[in-house]
């Protein structure tokens, strides 16, 4: 995207909705860079809203049976009451389906179903009613029909898609009107087909518009959900998260997972020393000593109050502890008084230490940390002392 078309892309959306960082603005356009964070919570949301309209639609298709059969004659109602059974069994078993989806293939795969039923079932009941001469109320009912295209995609509006997603959504659906079109071409009312599509790209621009401030409104509140207010780490809630999906990661590819527990030695002196206040800025200049040394992939979250947990994901015991080496001679930063702030570290990697889950692997550099406690502070216990013994057999 050139400068210029960006500036004009960043304008519009801070001024309607909401400051966003780049990085947030190119989440809006495509999925392919999400944190997983946002898949996740993403994931969630469209596939429970997936699962709201298949039960509704379950619920009023079959509803629409009286009137078909009241409407029109037997040869014209018998297939489209038919149709109507199979869609009502397609968004039950949609509704039913999608409760076990976990991931955004999924979301995309139950979204996909949730619009071709009703696709199929458009194609179907527009050629069938298109061989029937139907006056007056039949005539009136038929058209009824005819809306389903308009109100896929107003429906498209309640779920939080990228721009790419909704384009890739919607044009199946356009293509869909151009075909129905096709299929009346000898007696086309042109001026109306053309109304009717023009109308059909104002709704699909309203629904994007809409889809991506849903979207947006998700990316901040997943940035104000994930961090800690006062230093900007990632909050304890989404560390368990990330060390719940990098352990998954790592076990699946038997990649390398290590996670250093720190914890800042007699910080509580500050406080009774020199303030909260004072305490608060030790915290937050320690943590972004410790970001600073930190490699692109790794993690780092606020687990207490002077407590923080360093996940580095595709990183082997000793890799770990050579960068926290590296923190530790550029320092965590200095009291009030001038002294250098320290930190006890307890190390863990989940091969080497045999270790089934995240919590095990947590616990275990803990412990490690509280080691480090008891055997003088300022030191790190994990590194050395084990790297020489073998891995207990994992169960
Ligand atoms: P040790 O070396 O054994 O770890 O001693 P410590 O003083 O660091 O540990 P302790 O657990 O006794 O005290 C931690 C202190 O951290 C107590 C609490 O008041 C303080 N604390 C926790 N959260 C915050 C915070 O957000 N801001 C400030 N200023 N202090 C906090
Ligand atoms: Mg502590
Ligand atoms: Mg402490």
């Amino acid at each position: 995207m050139t400068h210029s078309l960006q500036q004009i892309w960043h304008q519009a959306w801070t001024s309607v909705l909401v400051e966003m960082s780049d990085q947030e603005l190119r989440w809006l356009l495509s999925a392919r860079h999400h944190i997983s964070l946002l898949q996740k919570r993403r994931t969630t949301m469209i596939v429970s809203r997936v699962r709201l309209v298949a039960g509704l639609f379950a619920l009023l298709t079959p509803l629409w049976i009286v009137v078909d059969i009241a409407a029109f004659p037997r040869e014209v109602w018998l297939p489209l009451v038919l149709a109507r059974i199979a869609a009502t069994v397609a968004f039950a078993l949609i509704t039913l389906m999608a409760h076990r989806m976990t991931n955004m293939r999924d979301a995309y795969r139950t979204l996909a179903l949730l619009f071709a039923v009703p696709t199929a079932f458009f194609l179907f009941s527009y050629q069938h009613m298109s061989q029937f001469q139907l006056h007056g109320m039949q005539a009136a009912f038929s058209t009824g029909y005819a809306f389903l295209p308009f109100v896929m995609l107003a429906g498209l509006s309640i779920f939080p898609l990228t721009l790419l997603e909704n384009i890739a959504f919607i044009s199946p659906l356009m293509i869909m009107q151009g075909m129905a079109g096709y299929m009346r071409l000898p007696i086309l009312d042109w001026p109306t087909f053309a109304a009717s599509f023009w109308l059909m790209m104002l709704i699909a621009g309203v629904s994007v518009l809409a889809g991506l401030s849903q979207l947006a409104f998700i990316i901040v509140l997943v940035r104000e959900a994930i961090r800690d207010n006062m230093t900007g780490c990632f909050s304890r809630q989404s560390g368990e998260e990330l060390l719940d999906l990098q352990f998954i990661l790592s076990k699946r590819s038997d990649n390398p997972l290590t996670v250093a527990f720190v914890d800042l030695d007699h910080f509580k002196q500050v406080n009774d020393r020199f303030g909260h206040d004072a305490g608060d800025k030790v915290l937050i200049s320690a943590s972004d000593a410790i970001k600073e040394q930190l490699r692109m992939g790794d993690m780092l979250a606020r687990w207490g109050g002077e407590e923080f947990i360093l996940i580095m994901p595709n990183t082997t015991a000793p890799m770990a502890c050579k960068a926290i080496e590296r923190v530790r001679a550029s320092g965590f930063g200095q009291r009030p008084d001038g002294t250098p702030v320290t930190a006890s570290i307890g190390i863990a990697e989940r091969s080497r230490d045999g270790v089934e889950d995240w919590r095990q692997l947590v616990e275990l550099a803990d412990s490690r940390m509280y080691e480090a406690k008891q055997s003088g502070r300022d030191r790190i216990v994990g590194c050395s002392e084990l790297t020489a013994e073998p891995a207990p057999a994992a169960a």
